[in-house]
């Protein structure tokens, strides 16, 4: 049995196929016909933008064209001076081939987004190599595509998958598919789970493993791979194949089907998103809305803070797609273990006591005010609803709103819209806001339950800490008292109380959330359905 990262849920029972694309061997020559070899440069860009056309169209019909979007970058790229212009400048300069330039300069682009400490950046530098190796087989007179796979049941096994190679997986044939290296937020992974096929990748070296034509069970829930198992093996997977199958289709009729409980209470089911595009997850799983955006994931893997217009070009972009659902913004929520490297903060013994959150954004308003304004003037674009951070008292609220009043005077006198409907409320995460809560509640329009963080501060027992996580238990008794004070005193004064929490997707605690009347639950978007299913259980 082989173990990497789960990519994409299911299972799959069939024979293994390895994908080896025809290695091409670069020669460094000297060229003496310059323009001739920047005319074969330009032949292979051209015949490999028509390829990329071609599988754009075929990946808008089968994944959508959210999805499709990865090769519209990559014919983006084949025209980008920056990349391919420096591959003609590299013959003109060096008088070498074209194929030795295009391995030259992918090499070096390719060094750069690999050296990005953002994962997603340095996933990026797949879509270059496979741009650039689609230019070198068309060098080389092999360009075309990809490879035939004639039986069904067939377990594509590669090094790594480029998006290219996924988008053109035949899925009548292709039941999923395995990989030696590759994160989860690799593209091959994304559109795995657009298509809905299992996948596994980071698996090391499973291209060695297997030989073709090997029996092979993979469990992408797990991330586990089983080579030539024996039979009682197979009926076992057989078995947990169509269950989850059956499972997957049941939550599905869902998708669209509001959550009430038993005895008639409406509840809101949403989805936690950290960068825009999520929310089109959180669609595709019959989310009502986003019940928490962590924003200082805008502020991450950047030099500088982003600029009020870039963030209400995100806030907008999250409102206009949610059309009309609610969307819950959490203000900056930096210190604790997220740092920004353009941010300084003090050395502290325990930063998730100290500088952080709120605390932080009330001390440096100038950085606070650029976010407010921005989210001011996304609010007319949908139902906003904002939240503050790390709250323990009224007096941080009450001056939370005072710079928003601020903003909101500057955006008057510049002339700027926003939207009076906007409902301010705030994380419940720190156990003093919830023991207050039946005062907080008079003046806020709701609460949010952050149970990460108010399960380490009840139990002093650090969320990071390995050591003491058998302490950390969101089924604690203290724990539910809070939670429960916190509906209580929301529901005295007739607010709304969401959890943002982890607890807010936990099966087991799902059913007590409910009784205590929790009135909408936000959580990863893959949760969405089946805690749909358990609420209307209860
Ligand atoms: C929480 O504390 O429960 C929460 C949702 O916020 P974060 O995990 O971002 O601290
Ligand atoms: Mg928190």
């Amino acid at each position: 049995m082989k173990k990497g990262i789960a990519a994409s849920k299911g299972y799959a029972i069939g024979k293994a196929f390895i994908q080896e694309h025809e290695e091409i061997v670069i020669t460094d020559q000297k060229v003496n016909d310059i323009v001739e070899e920047k005319q074969k440069l330009h032949n292979a860009l051209d015949a490999s933008r028509e390829q990329l056309k071609k599988i754009k169209e075929k990946a808008v019909k089968e994944m959508g064209a959210e999805k499709a979007e990865v090769f519209e970058a990559h014919i983006t790229l084949l025209d980008d001076p920056e990349f391919t212009g420096q591959m003609e400048m590299e013959i003109e300069n060096t008088k070498i081939n074209a194929m030795k330039a295009v391995e030259g300069v992918t090499n070096t682009f390719v060094m750069i987004f690999e050296s990005m400490d953002d994962e997603y950046m340095r996933e990026r530098a797949a879509d270059i190599k496979d741009v650039s190796k689609r230019i070198i087989l068309n060098l080389a007179g092999k360009g075309g595509d990809a490879f035939s796979i004639t039986e069904e049941n067939t377990i594509v096994i590669a090094h790594d998958l480029t998006p290219s190679d996924t988008a053109q997986l035949d899925r009548s044939k292709v039941i999923a598919f395995l990989t030696n290296i590759g994160g989860r937020t690799s593209h091959s992974a994304i559109m795995a789970r657009t298509l809905e096929i299992p996948a596994v990748v980071g698996l090391g070296d499973i291209t060695a493993t297997v030989q073709n034509g090997d029996f092979v069970i993979v469990d992408g829930i797990k991330g586990e791979v089983i080579i030539n198992p024996s039979e009682e093996v197979v009926n076992e997977y057989k078995a947990k194949r169509e269950s989850f199958i059956k499972e997957q289709e049941e939550l599905k009729k869902l998708i669209d089907v509001k959550t009430v409980t038993k005895d008639g209470k409406r509840v809101e089911v949403c989805g936690n998103i950290g960068k825009p595009e999520d929310v089109n997850q959180v669609l595709a799983n019959g989310g009502d809305g986003v019940g928490l955006f962590r924003t200082e994931f805008l502020y991450m893997d950047r030099d500088s803070a982003p600029t009020e217009d870039e963030q209400y070009d995100s806030y907008r972009y999250v409102l206009q797609k949610m059309e009309g659902k609610q969307v819950v913004i959490r203000t900056l929520d930096i210190g604790g273990d997220k740092t920004l490297p353009y941010l300084p903060l003090p050395q502290e013994m325990n930063p998730f006591l100290g500088y952080r959150a709120i605390r932080l954004c009330l001390d440096r308003k100038e950085l606070f005010k650029v976010q407010l304004r921005a989210l001011l003037r996304a609010s007319i674009h949908g139902k906003l609803a904002v939240m503050f951070p790390m709250i323990s008292g009224l007096e941080e609220f009450n001056q939370a709103k005072e710079v928003v009043e601020e903003c909101k005077a500057e955006l008057r006198a510049e002339g700027k819209e926003y939207s009076e409907e906007i409902q301010w409320g705030i994380m419940v995460e720190i156990p003093a806001a919830a023991v207050y809560a039946d005062e907080l509640a008079k003046h806020v329009d709701f609460f949010s339950i952050g149970t990460n963080d108010l399960i380490q501060y009840t139990l002093a027992a650090d969320r990071m800490s390995e050591k003491v996580s058998y302490l950390y238990n969101p089924m604690h008794p203290a724990v539910l008292r809070l939670i429960k004070m916190t509906i209580d005193g929301a529901h005295k004064h007739g607010k709304w109380v969401g959890m943002c929490g982890e607890m807010a997707g936990d099966e087991t605690a799902i059913p007590t959330l409910v009784e205590y009347g929790l009135d909408e639950f936000s959580m990863s978007a893959s949760s969405i359905l089946n805690a749909k299913k358990i609420i209307m259980e209860q």
